[in-house]
């Protein structure tokens, strides 16, 4: 049975997707996916060769059929979106502001207006040397990112179960938001990536709310650490009142910044290799039980 893991950090620049991609380059097979469809930033730390490129449909878009159109501007007053407009030549036009209601084409008896669908992104698959990688790009302004997250989502639960792999690995977006809904829904795990301050423990705080009401058990890795043990100390206990164990404690080392604008992980860094082995370790007995 493929098990899945969500890694997700309260807010941006927590470290999560470089502690992921290192955890990942661990792991003998995988199916990685980076659920943060509006900034993907797992492909740049994993090395890919991606296999195909799928267009996203996210929701329907109203479109006119001018010959058919009277101009009798029933449209206009149906439309709750400020979507539709005449021009002075009395066309009918239809702006980005469509959310796909289809009120329109339901006031309309001339049957002019018909829904369309609107890409709303792509989504590739990939495949890395221990797996493969899923992940996609929402077009700027586009909404329906839960539907683009589950979309990549299930594309990997088939692959695992086509491929007979045990894991995958979710690279989920920063924040509490309901990308990280989508990002957690199903999930077996989900390893909180700690940033030790005092605006990384109000946002673990969220998380925890949030993994709680799911039921999931969860980890907790402090990153970025050394710098107060009394931080550290509010986060350790907020984490026994959230029922998280802490399975890990990366300190601030300037060297691993720096690594990264080499585009290397923890996992290739002799002073940290053997923390995301053990890291791993924890995490996969957890799921055995
Ligand atoms: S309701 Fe139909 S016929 Fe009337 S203006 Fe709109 S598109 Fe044209
Ligand atoms: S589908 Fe809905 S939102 Fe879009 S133009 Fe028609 S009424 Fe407006």
């Amino acid at each position: 049975m493929t098990r899945q893991i969500a890694i997700l950090s309260g807010k941006g620049g927590a470290g999560k997707t470089s502690i992921t991609a290192s955890i990942i380059k661990m792991m003998n097979s995988v199916v990685a996916v980076d659920a943060d469809v509006n900034a993907s930033n797992l492909p740049i730390l994993l090395p890919h060769t991606q296999q195909s490129t799928k267009p996203y449909y996210g929701m329907n878009i109203a479109q006119v059929d001018h010959d058919q159109c009277t101009g009798c501007a029933l449209c206009l007053s149906a439309c709750q979106f400020d979507a539709i407009s005449m021009a002075n030549n009395g066309r009918i036009l239809i702006d980005s502001d469509c959310e796909g209601c289809a009120a329109c084409a339901f006031v309309c008896s001339e049957n002019a207006i018909s829904m369309a669908e609107r890409k709303g992104g792509d989504w590739y698959v990939s495949s890395i040397d221990n797996g493969y990688l899923i992940h996609a790009d929402l077009i700027p302004g586009e909404d329906n990112s839960g539907k683009l997250i589950t979309k990549v989502r299930n594309e990997a639960s088939a692959i695992a179960k086509e491929q007979n792999i045990a894991y995958i690995v979710i690279d989920g977006p920063p924040g509490t938001s309901c990308q990280a809904i989508s990002s957690i829904t199903g999930a077996d795990l989900v390893l909180a990536v700690v940033e030790e301050s005092l605006s990384g423990l109000s946002d673990y705080r969220r998380l925890a709310e949030l993994v709680q009401k799911f039921s999931i058990p969860h980890f907790v890795l402090l990153n970025k650490a050394g710098f107060s043990a009394d931080v550290e100390e509010n986060i350790v206990n907020a984490a026994a009142e959230f029922d998280g164990t802490i399975i890990g404690r990366i300190p601030f080392d300037r060297k691993i910044p720096e690594a990264l604008q080499k585009l290397q992980s923890l996992a290739e860094m002799n002073d940290y290799k053997d923390i995301i082995i053990e890291l791993l370790e924890q995490i996969t007995s957890s799921l055995k039980n």
